[in-house]
């Protein structure tokens, strides 16, 4: 699938909204992709994971990390595809922690999946967890990119699509200061 296929299945399946949203970051916006009407549709969603798992194969990953909750669901497919094991970072007191008696060993290579990005925070979360264990990333996959390539990180990084959609602090919110009422989406506990 291309950029504009994959951009089409957000918009079709009706996981591209419009309004006036709080992000998961705090972040204001006047787009969400709310990414679990899409991810709720398997036969949709493993066509992304599919073409993940075909830009990630070089990467020769042997474990898949995504974290919760919809990393799950990525790392899951991308790691059938692959033919290698998934493991989930859940939060912790600070940053992710893996349960379940998951674990990484040392010069494990790892990549790590999750669907939308906007600041980047649990994918960086990811990547502190995956150090703390020595094991070594390989690759960094995002079905979506919605700061249109802004957050660098310092491995290869391969976003399906990407998008460069506005957001602003809520101070510097324009839709905020017309009035217009806040919808507040995402995952994250305020
Ligand atoms: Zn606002």
């Amino acid at each position: 699938m291309n950029q504009d296929e994959i951009l089409k299945l957000f918009t079709d399946s009706g996981a591209l909204l419009k309004g006036h949203f709080k992000l998961t970051s705090g972040r204001h916006s006047d787009v969400y992709y709310e990414k679990f009407t899409l991810l709720k549709n398997p036969t949709l969603a493993t066509k992304l994971c599919k073409t993940m798992a075909d830009l990630l194969v070089p990467a020769g990953a042997e474990t898949v990390v995504g974290p919760t909750t919809g990393g799950i669901i990525i790392a899951y497919d991308v790691a059938r595809y692959l033919g290698v094991e998934s493991i989930y970072a859940e939060p912790g007191e600070t940053g992710r922690v893996f349960k379940r008696g998951f674990s990484l060993r040392p010069g494990q290579k790892v990549v790590i999946v999750d669907d939308v990005l906007t600041t980047g925070r649990s994918i960086f979360e990811v990547i502190d967890l995956v150090k703390s264990y020595d094991a070594e990333i390989v690759g960094i996959g995002e079905l979506l990119d919605r700061a249109g390539g802004k957050v660098k990180f310092d491995y290869p990084y391969f976003p399906l699509t990407s998008v460069d959609a506005d957001s602003w602090e809520p101070q510097n919110c324009p839709l905020c200061a017309k009035g217009e009422p806040l919808t507040q989406r995402g995952s994250r506990k305020f």
